[in-house]
């Protein structure tokens, strides 16, 4: 028996049970971690509140970890016991230790450390795929970015700057946009005092973005929209505000492109796994980008992490410490 922090009903973060579960021998194409961290995001309050319904029930939650191979299933030839491995995007990470897909982790490099990988595999990867797959991010690129001093935020900012690209950040504190602006966001925009479809007209001589990364939602909808210049690619890629509406087609109009990527559609095979997370490793071992963790909280105390997510209190990533 293990613990682990289990949901047995959508709800608040009181709802996120910290108790012992089994964890049976890995089956075929499997293998057991034993994690040392655990990462946290965006995606787990979805999941906790019933935004993103799950399959079953009671449920670990948690996408992301990092930790040792402790036992390996029939056919698994890439990974050993002992093996130092890390995953995102892989339900069930809130535990001491786990089963997983053995396709469906990679193998971590000596420099990275479980804590680091735990914070920025998903984070990081979806940054990977956002800047260089779902917009070909080239020097001179005129993005707005939303949340620009959140998990997926910072590094966005970090990985903007080493592209040559021009980031505008959102931000809803000064102090956030302080530190946006440490990580590499060229204008930063203070949404408690400042209107962004306005700032980013200045900006940009009202010549409009030529993407916009939006993960707020509701909110920022469509407004996000009238900072885009002819053409330009609206990301819609979450809902910390709540979702998108269901809008009609004509407020594209300007002849703009929108999208609704995930970081599973990035990945979803193992070869696509391994080239992100390579990419991911090697700007992060050169120095390019450094993973902010600004927050740890032990595992078992989950329910306090969701709670510093959902008001706002966070900056960068956060570890819960297994
Ligand atoms: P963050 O650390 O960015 O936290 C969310 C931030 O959103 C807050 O800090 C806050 O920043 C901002 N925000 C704006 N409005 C609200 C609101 N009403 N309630 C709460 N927060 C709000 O989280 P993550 O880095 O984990 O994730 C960022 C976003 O990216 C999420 O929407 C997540 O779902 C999405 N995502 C999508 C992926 C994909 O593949 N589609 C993969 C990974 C993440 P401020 O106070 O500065 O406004």
């Amino acid at each position: 028996m293990v613990h682990a922090v289990r949901l047995h009903s959508v709800g608040g973060p009181e709802h996120l049970v910290w108790e012992r579960i089994e964890v049976p021998e890995p089956g075929p194409g499997e293998v057991r971690i034993k994690q040392r961290a655990a990462g946290l995001n965006y995606i787990d309050v979805y999941h906790r509140t019933g935004l993103y319904p799950l399959q079953s029930w009671p449920a670990v939650i948690g996408m992301e970890g990092a930790g040792d191979v402790v036992a390996v299933g029939e056919g698994v030839s890439a990974l050993s016991v002992g093996d130092r491995v890390a995953y995102g995007s892989v339900l069930g990470g809130y535990a001491e230790e786990r089963l997983i897909a053995a396709d469906r982790v990679v193998k971590l490099p000596d420099g990275i450390s479980y804590e680091t990988a735990a914070a920025m595999m998903l984070q990081g990867m979806t940054v990977r795929y956002l800047l260089r797959e779902t917009y070909n991010v080239v020097p001179g690129t005129i993005m707005l970015f939303h949340a620009a001093a959140g998990g997926v935020g910072l590094i966005a900012c970090q990985w903007a700057r080493a592209l040559g690209a021009t980031l505008i950040g959102t931000v809803s504190t000064d102090e956030k946009a302080e530190l946006a602006r440490s990580h590499g966001a060229e204008h930063v925009i203070v949404t408690s005092r400042e209107d962004f479809v306005q700032r980013v007209q200045e900006i940009t001589d009202g010549k409009g973005c030529d993407v916009v990364y939006d993960s707020i939602g509701r909110d920022t909808f469509p407004r996000s929209l009238d900072c885009l210049r002819p053409r330009g690619l609206w990301v819609s890629f979450g809902n910390a505000s709540g979702p998108v509406p269901p809008f009609d087609l004509s407020a594209l109009k300007g002849s703009l492109f929108a999208t609704r990527p995930s970081l599973m559609g990035y990945t979803a095979t193992a070869s696509e796994l391994r080239e992100n997370a390579a990419e991911l490793f090697q700007m992060v071992e050169s120095g390019a980008v450094k993973i902010a963790i600004n927050q740890t909280f032990p595992l078992k105390d989950a329910a306090s992490a969701h709670r510093a997510l959902e008001a706002r209190q966070t900056t960068g990533s956060t570890v819960l410490t297994v």
